[in-house]
């Protein structure tokens, strides 16, 4: 055979597989927002066997066979080629790596304690989900192991989620934050807060549509591709080329939860719909990692969207809807989005305490990854890092230990990408800041450029490059964590005159 048969075969297995991956993405958003509750029966049914038949197509011997032969003559292929043949070949040696028995063990094992942890969240009972994490990482211990026996767990994981990372690259990162970070928190812990009584009132869902509407204009959001739903948790999901949803749940009693959230799924959909036509249907048309792709929607939702020009745009279109604004100035606005306090849920974190919270996973899982505890020690060792970091006393494990549901879902790991995402934005934004005059397009309420530079930086590239390539595309060298402390330093000093 030759490579460029090769390649049509590949182009045609991919086309394929991304048909079925079409067709599940939309039952599957199908069932988080209009279906009917009973249709899930059928649902899981026919996504089952459109999953078994997708696997079939990556997985059948022809198909293997010949990403083999490319993968063996990669070097005669064009760079984007290279990685997508390298990003299937890895896939396949992932699936294959585990003993079908024992994934679907683990399976298993995951649905039980994703359940027994929602049960013990809601009566507060950490002794009956106490088991599952302990079974939980000797099994994702074990799976490490078969692919690469000679790293360590916890840095395949990290990997995993962030492509180049392990606890070395996480390790310099938190210790960044913990040193500059928990002083900076305990001082404004002490300042005065600021007055927000006027983000507190009335908001009738039919008004706050109207403001997604502005938001979504506003971040050129093109609505021939994109349309706003209503779930519970707010996400993106991409379904193809030229379908992408983004959702948000309205409160009436608070639109803010609504408006940034709509800002910062927008900030992800921007990213799935600026990759490069031609990689769209293949293994390289999504972004390349967690960390990059929650570096867009945190760009988008905190840097754009809690700045002071951000505040002068939006604030007479909040007037125009809602009356109460008529009277309140930008900064007051801009004060009131940024109030910093310690508190205990991570999902409601304010931008400065956010990466506190992760910092404490962080530490936690690594760990417990490393056998220095199990996971009886947990709730003690997270109220007093709650105490230490944040200043704050941990009531119980509900709102503590309890609180999220990755550890359930077996999802190690995965935390530390969302405080690289904001760590990565802030150091992208300070190079993006140098080559356009950000402050006067955002306040003018025309950010076409900022989108442009972007998506010609990072979008276009899906999964093409890796994270630490896109950081060295856009900022001209490595990763530096202080960017991301020194935005907070600045912005939160003079947000609170310390
Ligand atoms: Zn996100």
């Amino acid at each position: 055979m030759d490579i460029s048969t090769g390649i049509k075969k590949l182009n045609d297995s991919e086309q394929l597989m991304s048909v079925f991956s079409h067709a599940m993405s939309v039952m599957h958003y199908d069932g988080a927002t209009a279906a009917p509750e009973m249709s899930y029966i059928d649902r899981s049914k026919s996504l089952g066997l459109l999953s078994t038949y997708s696997y079939d197509i990556l997985l059948n011997k022809e198909n293997k066979e010949n990403v083999r032969f490319l993968m063996d003559n990669r070097d005669l292929l064009s760079s984007s080629d290279k990685k997508r043949v390298e990003l299937l070949q890895e896939k396949i040696d992932k699936i294959e790596g585990i003993p079908l028995e024992e994934y679907a063990e683990y399976r298993a094992l995951i649905s039980e304690s994703e359940a027994v942890w929602k049960d013990s969240k809601a009566k507060n009972d950490f002794k009956s989900f106490m088991p599952y994490i302990d079974k939980i990482i000797d099994v994702k211990k074990k799976f490490a192991a078969y692919f690469d026996p000679d790293k360590h767990p916890y840095d395949f994981y990290l990997n995993e989620y962030e492509r180049g990372s392990d606890r070395d690259f996480f390790d310099n990162f938190f210790e960044t934050i913990k040193a500059r970070l928990v002083p900076l928190i305990s001082e404004i812990s002490d300042c005065p807060a600021p007055d927000i009584s006027f983000l507190q009132g009335n908001f009738p869902i039919y008004k706050q549509r109207r403001l997604s509407e502005v938001l979504m204009e506003f971040l050129n959001i093109d609505s021939s591709r994109c349309v706003l739903g209503e779930t519970e948790h707010p996400f993106t999901a991409h379904l193809s080329r030229n379908d992408c949803r983004v959702t948000t749940h309205y409160y009436e009693d608070d639109f803010t939860s609504s408006f940034y959230s709509v800002i910062h799924e927008c900030g992800h959909a921007l990213y799935d719909m600026g990759i490069k036509e031609e990689y769209y249907n293949t293994v390289l048309g999504t972004g390349t990692s967690m960390g990059i792709h929650e570096s867009q929607s945190r760009f988008y939702e905190n840097i754009v969207g809690r700045s002071l020009p951000f505040c002068e745009y939006i604030l007479p279109h909040l007037a125009n809807l809602f009356p109460q604004f008529e009277k309140i100035t930008p900064k007051e606005f801009y004060k009131a989005v940024n109030v910093a306090e310690p508190s205990l849920i991570r999902i409601r974190a304010d931008e400065l305490t956010y990466s506190m919270h992760i910092l404490i996973r962080y530490e936690l899982e690594k760990m417990l990854f490393e056998n220095e505890i199990s996971a009886v020690d947990l709730p003690e060792l997270w109220n007093n890092k709650y105490r230490e970091y944040l200043g704050i006393d941990v009531p119980n494990d509900s709102v503590g230990v309890l609180q999220d549901t990755h550890w359930g879902g077996g999802m190690f790991g995965y935390f530390p990408s969302y405080s690289l995402g904001s760590a990565y934005s802030a150091q992208i934004f300070h190079y993006l800041n140098k080559d356009l005059d950000f402050s006067a397009l955002v306040s003018s309420g025309d950010i076409k450029p900022v989108y442009e530079w972007l998506r010609d930086r990072i979008y276009i590239f899906g999964s093409e490059k890796d994270p630490d390539e896109i950081i060295r595309i856009c900022c001209n060298e490595e990763f530096n964590p202080n960017y991301y402390i020194d935005y907070l330093e600045n912005k939160f000093r003079a947000l609170y005159n310390i």
